[in-house]
């Protein structure tokens, strides 16, 4: 799709390795952004890089781990230093692993919430100064956070996951709060059943299965798909704010 509005822009993705974070920066980059890909695969992030280069765009590959504070400073510093100002943040990087909460998975519960809850908070806490600054300068200036519909649907075992997610629907709604008064816009994406590779890091061949499943039961939506409407947000005139998002696959009750 076309968002000539984007040309200009300066955006940090993260999970920008795959599903929706790469998507999103293709999309991005397309129309124009200059585009900071932030994932922990620094060969996928390169890979995505030298195609956004070769189609005519402009994007940086940032290694970096969201759970590891300093890692997420000297992304910054490195974001910063060859794009100046940030006025565009995804906050996309996730990860997902359900289990039934009497196997008691604390390393899945402390990866979850590192990554999606505590890693989005990073990430946010980085690049809000730059927000509100490019805000004050009279840009355009978007947070955008990835959340889930599991943030309000309950399916049995993705119980942390959902948690991660509700706190980060919770999130959004209270940064409007602070930011929106400084023009800065939050939204908050909840993307129901998407084609990723989400669903790869589950270790429970039952619930593999049932993932599998669903995708079989389900037309899924696609990583673009999303991307597209993160397009369509962040190109609207910097008066509205699209404040949350529902995406579900027509079929997903
Ligand atoms: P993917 O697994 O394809 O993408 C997740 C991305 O996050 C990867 O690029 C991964 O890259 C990155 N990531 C994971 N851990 C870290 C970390 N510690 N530091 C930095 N980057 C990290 O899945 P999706 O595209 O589906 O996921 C994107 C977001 O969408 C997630 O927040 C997910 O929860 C959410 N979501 C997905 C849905 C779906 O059905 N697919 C539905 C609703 C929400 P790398 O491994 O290289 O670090």
């Amino acid at each position: 799709m076309s968002y000539p509005t984007l040309s200009g822009r300066t955006a940090v993705v993260t999970g920008a390795a795959s599903g929706m974070g790469a998507a999103t920066a293709r999309l991005l980059a397309a129309n124009g952004a200059r585009v900071a890909l932030l994932a922990r695969r620094t060969d996928r992030l390169e890979d995505l890089a030298a195609k956004i280069t070769a189609d005519g765009g402009q994007a940086l590959a940032v290694t970096v781990d969201v759970t590891d504070q300093a890692s997420v400073d000297s992304a910054a510093a490195r974001v910063r230093e060859a794009y100046g100002l940030v006025d565009l943040v995804v906050n996309n990087a996730g990860v997902m692993l359900p289990n039934p909460v009497d196997d008691g998975r604390i390393d899945e519960w402390s990866r979850m919430i590192d990554t999606n809850l505590t890693g989005a908070l990073r990430v946010i806490r980085a690049f809000t100064a730059d927000l509100t600054a490019s805000a004050a300068d009279g840009r355009t200036a978007d947070l955008v956070n990835i959340s889930s519909i599991g943030a309000h649907l309950v399916f049995p075992t993705f119980a942390v996951y959902s948690a991660t997610k509700a706190a980060i629907t919770q999130l959004s709604a209270a940064l409007r709060s602070e930011l929106g008064p400084r023009d800065v816009r939050v939204t908050n994406v909840e993307p129901g059943l998407t084609d990723t590779e989400l669903g790869s890091h589950i270790d429970n061949p039952l619930l593999t299965e049932q993932i599998n499943g669903m995708f079989a039961a389900i037309p899924a939506l696609t990583a673009e798909d999303i991307a597209d409407l993160i397009g369509y947000t962040v190109s609207r005139r910097r008066d509205v704010n699209l404040r949350q998002l529902i995406a579900l696959p027509t079929r997903q009750a």
